[in-house]
């Protein structure tokens, strides 16, 4: 069925945000939650990886929320990669109507993370021990939130983070909760967080892989060589290969990068600086190939992967399913492929082995040129590239105010309210995201008067 965003009588500067995305109707999910979650109702919501969950919630979010509204929200991932990744479809579903939200995940700028939460802080989303370590040191006001989320809901539990999920919920006002996953054991997260009236909305059987994706598999005790002849015979826009440990990722990526195939790496040893970098590259189609543990296999939406390849056997249905779930996303058909050896002593090498075909690699040759960068266009960077910064040389320290940047700006005959996204306010600086603005007219601005006082400032193009 297709469903129009606009039948919701939604914000219209949401409607226009989602435009801008690109979306034109609701996919399947968005369709059967929007009303609920509108609604304000406890929810349960699970269906296939790449089905469109994170707007899912965070449009009912945006709704929900104004301009002047304290702290309102609170999201948790599992992993850091996936809270960077709703912090900016949420951003970007919410830049007309201004609503912000701030990311908390471990190794990252603690204090720079506390002053953030100092500004507007509409909403919070990150990974449970950041989201605990700022709770700690009194940086969050959760006196106002109304609406928990768990996005990947039950990998929390898989990798232990209930526990401290249950303390950061147990300080939560009355709120409603909204639990998302591809794969879910609802019962238990339900009662743990004592939600008893929740609406469960399934669109695919939690076992299941999309149809989009075609599952394969291929004995082999040489699995080395056997990865070598798929990126040669098999044809390949981007891929990702799965490795059950850090030690593997490395000795893949050397294997790769020894045909000079542009591999980008990552696991959970590495600096979070590398790791969004890494993660990056291979957005962008500078790398081809991403070889990852487990950690890249939660949510990471990245457009044209053809191909999954479990070079170890994952250990869990709910891995497979979720690192398979890279590839078929939107309308795109993909393929995953388990490499199974004698050695592998994963539980659910035989349901694999069972329950997919035999992969034959073609005999004939593709010259896939993964030494060679594509062009992609990351949805983050891009929507960064389209706004413009306006950097102003004064801040806190200069008691400037969201209002004073706003009412200075708007006495210019250049801006009108329209123009002015987010403000941020540090200690020494401001910045100010720019909304459909014409460069050109704002090249010459060298100072702006805030405050009975000339503030140079600089135009940042991200
Ligand atoms: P999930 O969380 O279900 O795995 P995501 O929220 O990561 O899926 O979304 C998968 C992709 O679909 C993203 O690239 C997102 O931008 C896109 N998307 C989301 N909603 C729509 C829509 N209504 N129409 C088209 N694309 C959409
Ligand atoms: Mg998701």
């Amino acid at each position: 069925m297709n469903t129009q965003f606009k039948e919701y009588n939604l914000d219209k500067r949401i409607i226009q945000a989602i435009l801008d995305c690109g979306y034109l109707s609701c996919t399947e999910i968005q369709r059967q939650s929007l009303p609920l979650l509108l609604e304000g109702k406890n929810c349960l919501i699970q269906s296939k990886t790449g089905s469109g969950k994170t707007a899912a919630f965070c449009i009912p979010l945006i709704e929900a929320i104004d301009f002047d509204d304290p702290t309102s929200a609170l999201i948790l991932a599992p992993t850091r990669e996936l809270a960077q990744q709703i912090q900016h479809e949420f951003n970007r579903l919410a830049i007309y109507k201004k609503i912000n939200c701030v990311c908390l995940i471990g190794r990252q700028d603690f204090q720079k993370q506390a002053l953030q939460l100092k500004q507007k802080a509409h909403v919070i989303v990150g990974t449970p021990g950041r989201v605990f370590d700022h709770l700690e040191s009194n940086n969050i006001n959760m006196d106002n939130i109304k609406t928990l989320i768990l996005d990947e809901a039950n990998e929390m539990v898989t990798l232990g983070l209930l526990e401290q999920v249950e303390t950061i919920v147990a300080d939560l006002p009355e709120h409603k909760t909204w639990l998302f996953s591809a794969t879910m054991d609802s019962e238990l997260l339900l009662s743990k967080l004592n939600v008893n009236d929740a609406n469960i909305i399934t669109i695919d059987s939690p076992l299941e892989i999309s149809n989009q994706i075609d599952t394969y598999h291929i004995k082999t005790n040489d699995k080395e060589n056997v990865l070598l002849d798929i990126c040669t015979h098999c044809k390949i826009e981007s891929m990702c290969v799965f490795v059950n440990t850090r030690e593997d990722t490395k000795k893949i990526t050397m294997l790769l990068q020894k045909q000079k195939y542009l591999c980008s790496i990552l696991h959970g040893g590495m600096e979070q600086k590398e790791r969004t970098q890494s993660l990056a590259k291979f957005k962008q189609g500078k790398t081809r190939i991403l070889v990852s543990t487990d950690i890249a296999a939660r949510g990471i939406d990245v457009d044209q992967i053809t191909t999954v390849v479990h070079y170890d056997c994952p250990l869990t249905i709910d891995s497979y399913i979720h690192r398979s779930g890279r590839t078929g996303r939107k309308d795109e058909q993909g393929t995953s492929i388990t490499l199974i050896s004698k050695d592998d002593t994963s539980s659910i090498k035989n349901q694999i082995l069972d329950e997919t075909e035999a992969f034959i690699i073609p005999s004939e040759t593709v010259d896939n040129h993964l030494n060679k960068s594509v062009h992609k266009e990351d949805k983050d960077s891009t929507f960064n590239s389209k706004n413009t910064h306006l950097f102003i040389r004064a801040g806190k320290k200069d008691k400037i105010r969201n209002l004073d940047v706003v009412g200075a700006l708007c006495s210019l005959e250049q801006f009108n309210s329209d123009n002015i996204g987010i403000i941020d306010i540090q200690q020494n600086y401001t910045t100010v995201t720019l909304l459909n603005i014409d460069q050109s007219q704002i090249e010459d601005l060298q100072a702006v008067k805030i405050k009975g006082k000339n503030r140079k400032v600089e135009l940042k193009i991200k």
